[in-house]
């Protein structure tokens, strides 16, 4: 009922600002997961945040488990990285040359990651997912490329793609403006079927350039995978002859600083990054040994530019950012805040009979319905997403913000200490008493 959305915060400004927003962006927004239109009310229009905690115009206050969808990995306006970008951007903000910040940035992540040799910078996810896609194709000289079922690589016009019908299918476009003859070089799998995956690699290895996966698929909430599927991965791809790609958008940074492929200790053949590498900026990146990444000009013929790339502001920010990233212990405290987190919450449901859990690895957390371990997408019931509407919203009344999708994945930062963590837990716990 709508009483049961009722709002107990003021939300007036943000309302006012998104009618006004709605006339300027199409559906008031930038990017569609914005527009709150699977959890109640306007969307809050934020006007400033420190640490773990932001405030929306109206001046409400929320523990944010958002995190600008994964980028603050020290939370927000850390003062470290803030300083960096200080000094840099009063020397100019873009020159459109090479740049010592660029190769500062490209030092410590070369210097301190085990599987790639060199690396481009971009500016976004599905820039460097999109980069990556043509790098693997002009290695290969194949054109089709196969994906997983409940894996989000960005808007790619090849990976925005749908299994057809069928168990194996070449893909059909899942966005108008997507040619079927482009959705129709990319094949689409389960995630973990191993027996498939031998059977179409024997039948199409020959045209196919690559395989793409996230190591931790965590768009479709967080599907972690058994790390021996991973390695099956690696191990078909070479006896196959096929690239291996693995999109580290999120995990990259941040369940380590080799990210997943350290993590499960599979060496890739190309591994893409955003987020957390630009340390709240617009950055991304694509990375391989030396040998593939000389296919990219102006070495080799793969074509690949960029106006804005290795923009000086946003090194410095992403320089800082990895810098404290390599602070000893800093991803095991991250993981152990994480995992008390999610204990602490599920602990609560089995005791009330509540169906819920929270799968979780390193500072990722996902709010998941039912009591089954959920690996797959279709394993997501979406009658369960008007669960996740009423935690959003009792939530939002009680000053935590999650992500407005029950299929986002929170996350947790630095700066989210363990006091925070503490209130978080009973406030969700609360939340769950009304929706349950
Ligand atoms: N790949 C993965 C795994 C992502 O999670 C995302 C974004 O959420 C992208 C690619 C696209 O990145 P961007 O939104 O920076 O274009």
């Amino acid at each position: 009922t709508n009483n049961m959305y009722q709002q107990r915060i003021p939300r007036e400004k943000s309302a006012a600002m998104f009618a006004e927003a709605l006339e300027y962006f199409p559906g008031g927004v930038n990017s569609p997961v914005r527009a709150f239109r699977s959890v109640s009310g306007p969307p809050l229009f934020i006007e400033q945040a420190k640490g773990s905690r932001m405030q929306d115009v109206d001046g409400n206050v929320f523990l944010d488990f958002c995190c600008s969808w994964g980028p603050l990995i020290h939370g927000h306006a850390n003062e470290y990285i803030e300083e960096k970008v200080m000094k840099t951007v009063v020397k100019g903000t873009s020159f459109g040359t090479p740049n010592e910040m660029g190769n500062r940035l490209g030092k410590l992540i070369l210097d301190n990651h085990p599987y790639v040799e060199r690396l481009r910078f971009v500016s976004s996810g599905t820039e460097a997912v999109m980069s990556a896609i043509r790098l693997a194709r002009g290695v290969t000289g194949r054109n089709k490329i196969l994906k997983f079922d409940g894996c989000y690589h960005g808007h790619v016009d090849s990976l925005l793609v749908k299994a057809g019908s069928g168990l194996a299918t070449f893909g059909t476009s899942s966005s108008a403006g997507v040619p079927e003859s482009v959705a129709a070089d990319t094949l689409i799998l389960p995630l973990n079927d191993r027996d498939l995956l031998e059977e179409i690699l024997s039948k199409h290895a020959h045209e196919i350039a690559c395989i793409i996966v996230e190591p931790i698929p965590a768009n479709n909430g967080l599907l972690i995978q058994d790390p021996s599927w991973l390695k099956c991965l690696r191990i078909k791809a070479y006896k196959h002859n096929v690239l291996l790609i693995f999109d580290e958008v999120i995990s990259g940074f941040r369940v380590g600083f080799a990210g997943a492929a350290g993590y499960y200790d599979v060496k890739p053949d190309i591994i893409t990054f955003g987020k957390v590498i630009g340390g709240g900026f617009p950055v991304g990146a694509y990375a391989a040994s030396k040998e593939i990444m000389d296919y990219i000009a102006p070495v080799g013929p793969v074509y690949q530019a960029g106006t804005l790339s290795a923009n000086p502001v946003a090194m410095a920010a992403g320089l800082a950012a990895l810098e404290l990233c390599l602070t000893p212990g800093f991803y095991e405290l991250q993981a152990e805040k994480t995992h008390a987190f999610a204990t602490a919450l599920e602990a609560y449901a089995r005791e009330k009979g509540y169906p819920m859990h929270v799968p979780h690895i390193g500072s990722i957390f996902w709010l998941a319905f039912g009591t089954d371990r959920i690996t797959r997408s279709d394993q997501i019931d979406p009658a369960n997403m008007e669960y996740f509407k009423m935690i959003h919203h009792e939530l939002l009344q009680t000053g935590v913000y999650l992500g407005p999708s029950g299929y986002e994945v929170g996350f947790i930062s630095g700066a989210h200490s363990v006091g925070d963590l503490e209130e978080a837990v009973g406030k969700i716990k609360a939340a769950m008493d009304v929706a349950f």
